[in-house]
């Protein structure tokens, strides 16, 4: 079925704080829809007023999601255009949704996707960490001891780690953190798009300690970035993990245009360590060069 022909689900991403981030195709398919199913509905009428949309907006929250996809399968099926929303950001992603795209693809109905803001990337794209790979785990276990579970079974995994978090555990969170990557970076970001929005970056135990007055005030939401393992991650031993350096500085040697000093910047940032040792790498191999 193609959506030339007639009824169709369009889920819809909203903004996760700043209304300045709402697109004009979310607000066209907004006002164009016959009805909008909504996680809350509080949050969507506000942000549907704020944009002069009157479209009538039906409660689809966890409980009642069940009973609504009936529904809307029908009103679908009967030619209906039916946007879902969920609280903030991307529907399905941490969020209501996944059920009814299955549901309405299930019954061989049209889903179209209208993207738009969603705090895992935007953490991401903040951290400055490497991009290349990354793992989203949603939300970590309450629990410290699952939490850890969680974390060590992660430890090898080649990529960024991103975890949603609530901010009066994000504090426990990241000492949990510290413990299982003691060597990696970690970047706290808070209140992404808002007035008081805030990226703390640092190794996990600065991090981690520079929150420990703040655990229990730390007010907003929260999306925790681990870096990536030093290239290699865990199953390069130190000594690889040297010999890479050591290539690394040797390339950048090679290029010429950089002092020593800037090419040891570059590899702590590169391989997360410290600058000092870096430099030590680059100067040993400046040395055993003359
Ligand atoms: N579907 C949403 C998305 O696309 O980002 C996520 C929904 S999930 C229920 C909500 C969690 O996302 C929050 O508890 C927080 O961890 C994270 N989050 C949402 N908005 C955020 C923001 N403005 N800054 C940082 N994290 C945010």
């Amino acid at each position: 079925m193609t959506r030339e022909s007639g009824g169709y689900l369009a889920i819809c991403a909203t903004p996760i704080g700043n209304m300045g981030d709402i697109s004009q195709r979310i607000l066209d398919e907004l006002e164009a829809a016959d009805a909008i199913y909504a996680e809350d509905t509080r949050v969507t009428r506000k942000l549907l007023a704020r944009f002069g949309i009157s479209t009538q907006v039906r409660r689809c929250d966890e409980n009642v999601t069940n009973r609504m996809i009936p529904q809307m399968i029908e009103e679908i099926s009967g030619g209906a255009k039916i946007a879902f929303v969920s609280d903030a950001g991307t529907p399905c992603i941490s969020d209501p949704g996944q059920r009814v795209v299955a549901a309405v693809r299930e019954a061989g109905l049209d889903v179209t996707v209208i993207p738009g803001p969603n705090a895992a990337l935007t953490a991401l794209a903040g951290s400055g960490f490497s991009c290349k790979s990354f793992f989203f785990g949603g939300f970590l276990p309450r629990k410290a001891g699952e939490r850890e579970r969680t974390l060590r079974s992660l430890e090898s995994l080649d990529a960024a780690l991103i975890f949603y978090e609530s901010n009066h555990r994000t504090y426990d969170a990241l000492k949990t953190i510290a413990q299982v990557f003691p060597e990696r970076r970690v970047c706290m970001a808070r209140e992404l798009t808002k007035l008081h929005e805030e990226y703390l970056i640092g190794s996990t135990q600065e991090v981690a300690a520079s929150l420990a007055d703040r655990a229990e005030s730390l007010k907003g939401e929260v999306t925790i970035v681990i870096e990536p393992p030093a290239r290699g991650g865990k199953a390069a031993d130190a000594g690889d993990l040297r010999g890479q350096i050591a290539a690394r500085a040797e390339e950048l040697l090679a290029e010429g245009n950089a002092k020593p000093s800037e090419i040891a910047k570059a590899l702590a940032l590169e391989f997360g360590i410290a600058k000092g040792e870096a430099y030590d790498i680059v100067q040993e191999l400046k040395d055993s060069s003359e």
